[in-house]
């Protein structure tokens, strides 16, 4: 008999912004993934507090993350990494190999096991860690490629190497394009033409549908709006996506 599907469903833990009162505003990015093998948790936002906070104001349990995903080092990203595993430390956190040791210690003496990604890494069937992506020297960071039934998304941190190089290359290491592209896209600093770039080359490479939150910048977020139409996401700390419905029916 075939098992009916649940589909895979993200959850937007910390944000810059919140869509829900309750659930706290502040800088910084954490997401939850539900519906593969693994229950995973890509990056811890910037303050424990906000990110315990938030997860039990969403109804996420601690205890039934079996993975912990961080992007990259920054401080916004990694920042709850301590309070959570306080709460739970019988999950696998993945790290990059070039973290500073601090956050692999911080792991290790809360009993957590640290799995140190050096290339594309599988968490589970459906869920894939891009490697460190960037140029050695400057800010590096990993993305997460998911894959439902009807799509594939990446999940960016920061995306400090450039949100459409990471989604070039997720899409190699996927053997197939990016539908959804979700996260900060971190183009606070950036102006309106390279913006207008961006967005052009994640359309020519078949992206439909842009989530960008966290450190994209309101300006770069509502020139996203305009551009993707009803491609656009609204993404705050509080939205839940079903990822396996939104990428059938794009
Ligand atoms: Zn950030
Ligand atoms: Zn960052």
């Amino acid at each position: 008999m075939e098992q009916p599907d649940e589909g895979v469903v993200l959850t937007i833990v910390c944000d810059n912004r919140s869509r829900k009162p309750g659930v706290e505003a502040s800088w910084g990015f954490s997401c939850l993934l539900r519906g593969l093998e693994k229950t995973i948790l890509f990056d811890t936002g910037g303050e424990g507090p906000i990110l315990m906070g938030n997860m039990s104001e969403l109804g996420i349990d601690p205890g039934e993350i079996d993975s912990v995903a961080l992007s990259h080092a920054h401080w916004d990203h990694t920042g709850g990494l301590g309070d959570f595993l306080a709460a739970s430390s019988d999950v696998d956190v993945y790290v990059l190999e070039s973290f500073p040791g601090s956050i692999s210690d911080l792991a290790a003496r809360a009993g957590a096991r640290i799995r140190v990604v050096t290339g594309p890494t599988e968490i589970c069937p459906g869920a894939v860690l891009t490697g460190e992506l960037g140029a050695a020297g400057g800010m590096t960071e990993q993305g997460l490629v998911v894959r439902t039934d009807s799509g594939r998304a990446l999940i960016t941190g920061c995306a400090h190497p450039g949100v459409a190089g990471m989604a070039a290359r997720a899409s190699e290491i996927a053997g197939g394009q990016m539908t959804l592209v979700l996260g900060g896209f971190h183009l606070l600093k950036s102006s309106e033409s390279s913006i207008r770039s961006v967005i052009e080359e994640l359309v020519e490479q078949g992206v439909r549908l842009a989530a960008p939150c966290h450190c994209t910048g309101e300006a770069a977020i509502e020139i996203f709006r305009s551009a993707y139409g009803d491609g656009f996401l609204d993404c705050r700390a509080g939205t839940v996506v079903d990822l396996t419905a939104l990428l059938r029916d794009v």
